[in-house]
């Protein structure tokens, strides 16, 4: 995808084989990542000396990047590799204006600094997932892609898991020890076996898959938890689901977390989950810092309640030398290596460096992770509108999850006729409000949401025309919008209307409600039964926790029979609050939605 960036910041989405035969490309031509001015109104486009020329594009390959990688890009005539060491800071600063693309790892520091320096560069590749190293935001901001490799490791974590469950099992780093000190302490090192033990997995994704594949080899029986994927991933793994956390940790003897880490999933498994645990079971954290609370792991391996545990991952890395989790016993610690195999390394080389060489060849972004170049297709401002697809996406998962449903199999759009042009743009966004509260931030945004719910079995389409217009001022209803999500047999639409024109876009439909209110920070939805006094009710409570109301809007069916609230407010709504409103007499449900407004 070439793309210019246009003053207003939206850059046109188009094939740059379409503009740029291959080998072909012209000096000063548009290319992926360029555009005719940047933030800085700096011409980044090359100096015309000579319009055709054939020049091939420059990229710059860094911290040892796996050959077999390298050779992808070399093998291409149109383009040119220059691969050295890790460079000092300055020196990659002298160089990197030449350049039209990176690829490197973790080492080299991706800094504001550096980008600016780089009036060429329009993507960095990094042989990885972690993307912490990159100054994103600004790369966004100048047109260069970003591009990641978040698939080629998983087989790498899932065998460190086998390897250090093992570890505890059998005592092998003591009985290493040992046999090093002169001992020969056979009695002292009687060990476990893995079979026949039930492995208890939060989060079924790519790691989460592949250990449940390797513990049937094992002759475990394997159980997970994830409210966020269908049955077929189960059945596909041959897992067993665990309907709520609760119950995967009553039948787990192996507890292990693969799930991002989420405001949801922060501390997840803590002192009552561990001590919801049978005596003696093993706990492992390969995934994210955080979601296994440390203090709570330490306490219960002193008390000896666990057997064991195993970490590769911390809240801060690298971990300090005098963190009590260096002294608690039965814990296998290892420094976030999960990923440091030669196999995994070569992957995901391979991968970073096949889709840079498809990003500047073939203009192919969909494995950019922050090239959200959208609009709809006849220079219309569709922003607002990909905001509320976002929103009434977030509003409808929320609902149809509090109703038990978590799993959504299906989402469906409805854009009126001034957005049809952008219907798989507000597809993606809508996807993007589904998908963000429950995977990995960095993976996902407009570019690749629909490509992640799909591998995630959610089936996505778009229908014509906005479904059933609501009641908005005159030509509105062209930019209405609907948003129908399926899931565990039920489901619901949430529309709304985004006139770039008018004022703030607003939500104009919750499932049978007709409501009118405009989202902002958060979205407080009640059911409750129209009888008098439960709205002065819900005012005292949020009043009370100092929660300020921006908007209420009450809705009906009919006189004295189910209403819904929805609820704008400008900050967040805790769960006491939440708590406290379904305490109140006639109300029914409390659903808390925080929104992104842009
Ligand atoms: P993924 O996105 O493929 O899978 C994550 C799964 O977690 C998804 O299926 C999602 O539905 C589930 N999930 C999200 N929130 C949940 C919740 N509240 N409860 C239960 N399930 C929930 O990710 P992945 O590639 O399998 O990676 C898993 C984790 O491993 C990530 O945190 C990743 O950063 C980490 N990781 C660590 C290393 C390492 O070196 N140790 C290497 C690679 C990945």
């Amino acid at each position: 995808m070439a793309r210019a960036r246009r003053s207003d910041g939206v850059a046109d989405c188009a094939p740059l084989a379409s503009q740029v035969p291959p080998g072909e490309r012209a000096l000063g031509q548009t290319r992926v990542g360029r555009r005719t001015h940047d933030a800085r109104g700096l011409d980044r486009t090359l100096p015309v000396t000579d319009r055709t020329a054939r020049v091939p594009y420059r990229i710059l390959v860094t911290d040892d990047i796996d050959a077999e990688g390298v050779a992808l890009l070399a093998a291409e005539p149109e383009l040119a590799v220059d691969e050295v060491p890790t460079l000092p800071r300055d020196e990659l600063l002298a160089r990197i204006g030449g350049y039209d693309a990176l690829v490197g790892r973790s080492a080299t520091r991706i800094s504001p600094e550096l980008l600016r320096a780089a009036p060429r560069l329009a993507v960095v590749g990094r042989a990885g997932v972690g993307v912490d190293n990159i100054a994103v935001d600004l790369a966004t901001e100048l047109g260069i892609a970003v591009i990641n490799a978040p698939a080629g490791n998983s087989v790498a974590v899932a065998e460190l898991f086998f390897g250090v469950l093992l570890g505890l099992l059998r005592h092998i780093g003591h009985a290493d020890q040992s046999m090093h000190g002169g001992g020969w302490d056979r009695s002292a090192l009687m060990g476990s076996e893995l079979r026949g033990r039930t492995l208890g997995i939060v989060g079924l994704g790519r790691i989460g898959g592949e250990i449940a594949g390797r513990a049937h080899a094992f002759g475990m029986s394997v159980v997970a938890y994830d409210p966020y994927v269908g049955d077929a991933r189960f059945h596909a793994t041959r897992t067993r689901r665990a309907a709520t956390l609760d119950e995967l940790l009553s039948h787990a003897l192996v507890l292990t977390v693969h799930t991002p880490l989420t405001d949801e999933t922060r501390g997840m498994i803590g002192a009552r989950e561990i001590g919801r645990l049978a005596p003696g079971a093993i706990v492992a954290n390969l995934a994210r810092g955080g979601i296994v609370d440390e203090r709570a792991l330490v306490d219960a391996l002193h008390r000896g309640h666990l057997a064991g545990a195993a970490l590769d991952v911390f809240t801060t890395e690298p971990l300090s030398a005098d963190h009590a989790l260096r002294a608690a016993p039965n814990l296998m610690l290892t420094p976030h290596i999960g990923a440091s195999t030669v196999e995994a390394q070569r992957s995901v080389a391979v991968d970073v460096c096949r889709a840079v060489r498809d990003a500047l060849l073939r203009g192919e972004l969909s494995r950019s992770i922050n090239a959200a170049s959208i609009d709809d297709g006849r220079g219309g401002n569709v922003r607002p509108a990909l905001v509320l697809a976002r929103q009434l996406a977030a509003v409808g998962r929320a609902l149809l999850a509090n109703r038990g449903a978590r799993a959504v199999d299906r989402i469906e759009v409805s854009p009126g006729d001034a957005l049809s042009g952008a219907r798989e743009a507000l597809l993606a966004a809508a996807a993007l409000g589904v998908l963000a509260p429950v995977v990995a931030h960095e993976r996902l945004n407009l570019i690749n949401a629909r490509a992640l719910a799909a591998a995630r079995g959610i089936a996505l389409s778009t229908t014509e025309g906005a479904a059933d217009p609501p009641a908005v001022e005159h030509g509105a209803a062209d930019y209405a919008l609907a948003v129908r999500l399926t899931g565990g047999g039920q489901d619901l639409t949430v529309a709304g209307v985004a006139h770039p024109a008018t004022v703030a876009p607003r939500i104009t439909r919750i499932g049978a409600f007709d409501v009118d209110i405009h989202p902002r920070g958060t979205l407080l939805i009640l059911t409750n039964r129209d009888v008098p006094g439960v709205i002065g009710r819900v005012g005292t409570v949020l009043g009370a926790a100092g929660v300020n109301i921006a908007e209420y809007h009450q809705a009906r069916l009919a006189q004295g029979g189910e209403a819904l609230a929805a609820v704008a407010v400008d900050g967040g709504v805790g769960d006491d609050v939440r708590h406290a409103l379904l305490a109140l007499p006639d109300v029914h449900s409390a659903t808390v939605v925080p929104l992104l407004t842009e």
